[in-house]
């Protein structure tokens, strides 16, 4: 950067868009030097009172998600393991009962599960907040419009509180991609930065920001250039998001469908012409659960969908097991999940389980436009034993059998293609996975980003494999992993003959527009350069040279 410029630091992008206003800096670590003034029992049932009263107004305004965090937040302050900690420190210190909660939390952040380190966090942000009503600190905060809010990280209980109306844009030191609030920011449109670490710790309230939410580039005192030329990007990116047209995009003859993985983004759905969904992550469902849902549960989830999406719904059954696990299913643990027990072989080895899934999505009143996708297929017979499963149960049930199709995201369903288009209705890539097995490395490892990403020439030739086998005998063939919502590689996927695309829907103008402005370059050279590049770099190079 020349001196010209402002002093610049970089996040990671979380959420689209470019923001301008003044930080402000909301602090919610504890201050153990402020005394107590109301106990912990005392304070708890305060706190309980004040969680459920913003429930109920998270449910009035169908913030679902939101509600849902501040039950487990309630679950945690009656917890009779933690009640009964209570009783054996000083009640009346701010410290000693602020440890009852640290200590908790690092028993669940020493497990190896993601699912457990999280509830480690809902902990700690719990007795924060309990800490803040013994002191009778009031976190609620009165923002100016315009906010460029700037946390470590924020819970619902925090942005319950937050006129998020007048928030800009949001920075957080920590976070993930699929963390509270990025959600919340990608929800409401608010451009957001993660993971800034401490490269903001100097900077005070009131100063003024730039954000850029795609790349993660925040500017502080950002010149006029440099505001002028975000401010010309939000136009643009406004423009690819208005020139989304449903005539332009019939034109290119491509099929797009959404990814779905969350009540919150069922409600929040709204699409003038996008209407089908094609990966629906039914782990939800199971996940958000302290019991096993019934059956009327999980069909009234499908009703839902159905309700609001009127074309084609592709079911993908649980994919529990790897990173997510369900409480009561008490499943063993495992060395290696990810090379485990889960996805279709879970459902495998829990058939009642599988049954009630099934018959869910054999009751919904959408049952004529869903297809059922089953997760992690490695072997020929895995899916066998899966169709002849449903079949079963559709003909008990005297109604016929929705189409029933893979997912490829194993090495070994790439080399067996040619086998599975002789039984399968439809094929869908999970790239996500594909290349974590390809590339043998962990998709969850910060430290490997040089060998995760999809455009790795070993992944591409795997995916163009699946393309060619699934395109000659006429088996639908179409990716949902997080590769068809990059705008950079669904146009490589296009090159290597790809129709059909699921993607995040607010991916879809980004990527319709990538291909529609490049869709006369000769394809099958292209086809030939990346399939033949050494390294993804290479093939970013290319990609980036060739397209406008
Ligand atoms: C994938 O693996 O690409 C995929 C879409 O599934 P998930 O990300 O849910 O594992
Ligand atoms: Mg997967």
């Amino acid at each position: 950067m020349s001196e010209l410029n402002s002093k610049y630091v970089t996040g990671l992008g979380a959420s689209r868009g470019v923001a301008i206003g003044k930080s402000f800096i909301y602090e919610n670590e504890v201050n153990f030097n402020n005394p107590a003034k109301l106990s912990c029992l005392e304070a708890t049932k305060t706190l309980i009172i004040k969680f459920d009263n913003q429930i109920v107004a998270f449910e009035k305004e169908n913030r679902k998600d939101e509600a849902d965090v501040l039950q487990a937040y309630i679950l945690i302050l009656q917890d009779p393991e933690i009640l009964s900690q209570f009783e054996t420190v000083d009640q009346n210190s701010v410290e000693s009962v602020f440890n009852v909660f640290e200590e908790t939390a690092s028993l669940f952040q020493n497990m190896d599960d993601e699912y457990f380190k999280q509830r480690a966090e809902d902990i700690l942000s719990v007795g924060k907040h309990l800490v803040f009503c013994m002191q009778q600190i009031d976190k609620s905060v009165s923002l100016e419009s315009e906010t460029i809010l700037i946390a470590s990280d924020l819970t619902p209980a925090d942005t319950s509180s937050m006129e998020l109306h007048k928030v800009n844009g949001i920075v957080l030191k920590e976070g993930g991609y699929t963390s509270h609030a990025v959600i919340v920011a990608k929800n409401l449109g608010i451009p957001c930065v993660i993971g800034v670490k401490e490269k903001l710790d100097s900077l005070e309230s009131n100063k003024h920001l730039a954000i850029d939410g795609s790349t993660g580039e925040i500017y502080i005192d950002p010149t006029a250039d440099e505001e002028k030329n975000l401010l010309n990007k939000q136009i643009e990116h406004k423009k690819i998001i208005d020139s989304f047209s449903k005539e332009k995009y019939e034109t290119l003859g491509l099929t797009y469908r959404v990814n779905i993985g969350s009540n919150e983004e069922i409600s929040s759905f709204e699409h003038p012409f996008l209407n089908s969904i094609g990966l629906f992550r039914s782990e939800f469902i199971y996940l958000d659960s302290e019991t096993a849902p019934d059956l009327e549960q999980q069909t009234n989830v499908i009703n839902n969908i159905g309700d609001k999406f009127s074309g084609t719904i592709v079911y993908r059954t649980l994919d529990i097991g790897g990173d997510k696990q369900v409480n009561y299913l008490n499943l063993p643990k495992e060395e290696n999940p990810f090379l485990g027990v889960r996805g279709i072989r879970l459902s495998l080895a829990n058939k009642s389980l599988f049954e009630s899934q099934i018959k869910s999505i054999l009751n919904s009143n959408c049952v004529d436009r869903i297809k059922i996708m089953f997760p992690m297929i490695s072997t020929v017979p895995d899916f066998l034993e899966s169709k002849e499963f449903v079949e079963q149960i559709a003909s008990e049930m005297n109604i016929a059998s929705p189409p029933l199709g893979i997912m490829v995201e194993t090495p070994s369903s790439v080399f067996l293609v040619d086998k599975f288009v002789e039984i399968v209705d439809f094929i869908s890539i999970g790239t996500n996975d594909l290349t974590q097995y390809i590339m043998a490395a962990d998709r969850g490892n910060s430290h490997l980003t040089k060998y995760q990403d999809s455009l790795s020439p070993a992944v591409l030739r795997a995916i163009s494999k699946v393309i060619d086998t699934g395109n000659a005998n006429n088996i639908e063939v179409s990716v949902c992993g997080e590769m068809a919502s990059d705008p950079i590689s669904a146009f490589a996927l296009y090159v290597l003959g790809l129709t059909t695309f699921s993607m995040s829907p607010a991916a879809a103008p980004f990527v319709f527009n990538k291909i529609v402005k490049n869709q006369n370059l000769d394809k099958s050279d292209l086809k030939h350069k990346i399939l033949n590049a050494s390294n993804y770099k290479e093939v970013r190079e290319i990609l980036n040279s060739e397209t406008s």
